[in-house]
């Protein structure tokens, strides 16, 4: 069995090349992805997430720019690869689901007609009849009853689940070895957003895929990943298990995340939130980002870059309060 990561992003650097200057999206992103492994990508708007997920597909488009570092997927590395090559692996090997579904559909093409196509682009030894019911049955799959009769539909005929649905299907259609969900469900109905989480999770484990899950909702985290990295400002700032990044967090940013999340027993609590704002990202990095708004910071967080300590159990944190771990030379 192979053991190596199937996915494995090293000290990524990304900027966008603004009017107003140079933001400095990401620092240096660094992480790595198992194979059948749902990995959880946390934090605030903003703070690189999709520009994370879109440098794995290098979808970057001008004034943004990979400035540095690799991004090895099946032993290549993306970042090196020629655009016929990585063509091949977006959509085939690598998939992403979008936040909002009905943005990603074609209104005019029927949606069985829309997943068929997605097969027959990758395999070309496909006729169309068959991609049309290898369409249905990944509908039928999906545990849509009437899977022909909602082949037949236009995007505007469904609801927003069904339709998450279908993207869903045709992501999954060509069996990719690892699949993308920006923020899956941040756009439906609450009620649909289990049954959708619950679908998907069940079909990534029949068909073997690993999934990079972005989502701000630590709820949806914990339920459906093994590991959880946190991002803050365009940094890495914690990676460890769902347990003990979530129940144990180690970064004074992650214990403030997740104070904001309402407790449900106590509804007439007081919303917490963490003082002050995120930092204008214009400014390359050369402290802390998050010192401004940290109760422990200290001169050197002011200064110095932390470097991502290991703690205990793969579990590692940017933060100097942890100066006494070894030192890692980036997160993974
Ligand atoms: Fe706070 Fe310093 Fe840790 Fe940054 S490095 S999170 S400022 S204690």
């Amino acid at each position: 069995m192979n053991t190596e990561p199937l996915l494995k992003v090293n000290d990524l650097k990304v900027h966008f090349y603004t009017l107003r200057g140079v933001v400095h999206a990401l620092e240096r992103i660094a992480f790595h992805l198992n194979r059948q492994e749902t990995l959880g990508l946390a934090g605030e708007t903003g703070c690189g997430k999709s520009v994370t997920a879109r440098s794995i597909l290098r979808l970057i488009d001008p004034p943004g720019r990979i400035i540095s570092g690799s991004i090895i997927f099946e032993g290549r590395d993306i970042l090196t690869l020629d655009e016929a090559k990585v063509r091949q692996i977006r959509g085939r090997k690598i998939s992403m689901i979008m936040q909002e579904p009905k943005m990603s559909l074609n209104p005019v093409i029927r949606v069985g007609e829309q997943i068929a196509e997605t097969l027959l682009i990758h395999d070309r030894s496909l006729n169309r009849r068959l991609a049309r019911q290898q369409a249905v049955d990944m509908l039928a799959q999906l545990g849509i009853a009437d899977a022909t009769r909602i082949a037949r539909r236009y995007p505007h005929e469904l609801s927003g689940g069904m339709s998450q649905r279908i993207m869903i299907a045709m992501m999954l259609v060509t069996r990719p070895k690892l699949l993308i969900a920006d923020e899956p469900t941040s756009a439906l109905d609450v009620t649909i957003q289990a049954q959708i989480l619950e679908l998907m999770q069940t079909l990534v484990r029949e068909i073997q895929t690993s999934v990079l899950m972005i989502t701000h909702d630590l709820g949806v985290m914990a339920e459906t990943c093994e590991r959880v990295a946190v991002m803050y400002a365009g940094d890495m700032i914690e990676i460890g298990s769902v347990h003990n990044v979530l129940k144990n967090p180690q970064h004074p940013y992650t214990q403030g995340l997740l104070q904001t999340v309402p407790d449900k027993a106590n509804p007439d609590q007081p919303m917490y939130s963490i003082r002050g704002n995120v930092p204008s990202l214009l400014e390359p990095q050369t402290n802390c980002r998050f010192a401004p708004r940290c109760e422990y910071a200290m001169e050197r967080c002011k200064q110095e870059i932390p470097p991502v300590y290991h703690l205990n159990g793969n579990h590692q944190a940017a933060c100097f309060l942890h100066d006494r771990s070894p030192a890692v030379e980036t997160a993974s």
